[in-house]
């Protein structure tokens, strides 16, 4: 730590929850400082946040770009370096204190496991890294002393919710769901569905896949393998809710009955927030939510029938093993396949169930194991693509 600033390193600086963390950091000098920042390709926005923040280090995936990059970094004292292999390495820098890992998808998998094993605390944005392989994370963590500190709304609230109550046990959590913008739709309508009205959420701006996971509830269906992990809990002890207004994001049942929720306007600042900040609540001046504009809160099964990703989630996370490696790896294909116009929207579920029968299943995968797993579903659901 700097003068008791933390140092962070953000994975994915250029994401949505990239630059929503960054609005963080740019609001709180006195509390935390950009050590690192991380892109895939975009490396103008890359560049600008490097000016802006003066970080120790960036490092751009594409190694096509790295000229690109150290050119325009030239005068600043900024170290540049560029491929996966370079983000492995970066968040093991003595000068980091908190790596947050804003990468999309099963690419974040192996900069956080290399985060956990220099010790580094963990704001964990990236929930593919604990559907994949959560076992080995959350043992690994559990080995290197590291907290796994979470970002998404939902398991930041049941967080918000145990603090206090670490000794107390869970009975069950209900993790709220705003229901997407195809809420209360049938599958005749979805079957004519273009990416246009699946980017559109209601509530919240996000990236591109997250938010198609969101229209499609895989979204839910990773957060509940997520909570699984996070909060060592039992498949029967999560259920969802759809809450179209997302106030309450999340809610934690206790086995007196009792139940805790946390609510607060839809704002990624806030859980990344307290992600960074954590144990302090930091001032923000995020609107203040009034009662009066949300006179009902209201709450409504989901439907899985028509949403069988969420159904496919539950089944991927109560057959364990590589199971729910298969379903991210399935899901991460089908979701580039739609948003480039090559399947609709309801073969996204096709693809993922046809993988999690195909893919062979492995009850206590190794590191290697969910690799190769992630690789073979990956071929499997192109060619059925
Ligand atoms: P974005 O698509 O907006 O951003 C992804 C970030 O990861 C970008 O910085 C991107 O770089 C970088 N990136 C993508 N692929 C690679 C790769 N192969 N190697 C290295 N870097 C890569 O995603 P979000 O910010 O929306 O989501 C990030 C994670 O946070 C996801 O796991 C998501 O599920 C989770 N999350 C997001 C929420 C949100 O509100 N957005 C809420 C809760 C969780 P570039 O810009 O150069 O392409």
């Amino acid at each position: 730590m700097t003068e008791n600033k933390k140092n962070i390193a953000i994975l994915g600086s250029t994401g949505s929850i990239g630059t929503q963390a960054l609005d963080v950091i740019r609001a709180n000098p006195d509390k935390f400082v950009a050590e690192v920042l991380t892109a895939n390709g975009n490396a103008d926005l890359l560049i600008k946040q490097a000016i802006e923040f003066n970080p120790n280090a960036v490092v751009i995936a594409d190694e096509t770009k790295y000229a690109y990059v150290k050119e325009a970094l030239k005068s600043y004292d900024i170290k540049v370096f560029a491929g996966d292999k370079a983000i492995a390495q970066v968040v093991q820098m003595d000068t980091v204190d908190v790596v947050l890992a804003a990468i999309v998808g099963y690419a974040g998998l192996a900069s956080t496991i290399s985060a956990i094993k220099a010790g580094k605390q963990i704001a964990l944005a990236n929930k593919e890294t604990l559907v994949v392989a959560g076992e080995i994370v959350t043992q690994l963590a559990k080995e290197n002393g590291v907290n796994l500190y979470p970002v998404d709304s939902e398991h930041s609230a049941i967080f918000q919710c145990l603090t206090g109550e670490w000794h107390n046990p869970i009975e069950k959590i209900i993790l709220t769901a705003s229901g997407g913008p195809f809420r209360g739709k049938d599958q005749a309508f979805l079957q004519t569905v273009k990416k246009e009205q699946a980017l559109k959420h209601p509530n919240w701006d996000m990236g591109a896949k997250i938010t198609i996971d969101s229209a499609s509830l895989m979204n839910k269906g990773l957060e509940v393998i997520e909570a699984k992990w996070l909060f060592n809990l039992k498949p029967e002890q999560i259920d969802v809710i759809v809450h179209p207004q997302s106030i309450i994001h999340s809610i934690v049942q206790f086995t007196d009955g009792s139940m805790k929720a946390q609510m607060g306007l839809p704002d990624m600042k806030l859980p990344i927030q307290y992600a960074l900040g954590y144990p302090e609540r930091i001032y923000s001046d995020f609107p203040r939510f009034s009662f009066f504009n949300y006179p009902q809160l209201t709450f409504e099964q989901a439907d899985t029938k028509t949403f069988r990703n969420l159904a496919l989630a539950f089944e991927a996370m109560n057959i364990g093993g590589n199971a729910p490696c298969v379903l991210n790896a399935a899901n991460e294909i089908a979701v580039d396949a739609f948003l480039k116009g090559k399947i609709g929207f309801l073969q996204m579920s096709d693809v993922v169930e046809s993988c999690l029968q195909k893919v062979d299943f492995i009850k206590k995968p190794t590191y290697e194991d969910y690799v190769a797993t992630d690789l073979e579903t990956r071929n499997v659901a192109t060619e059925l693509i």
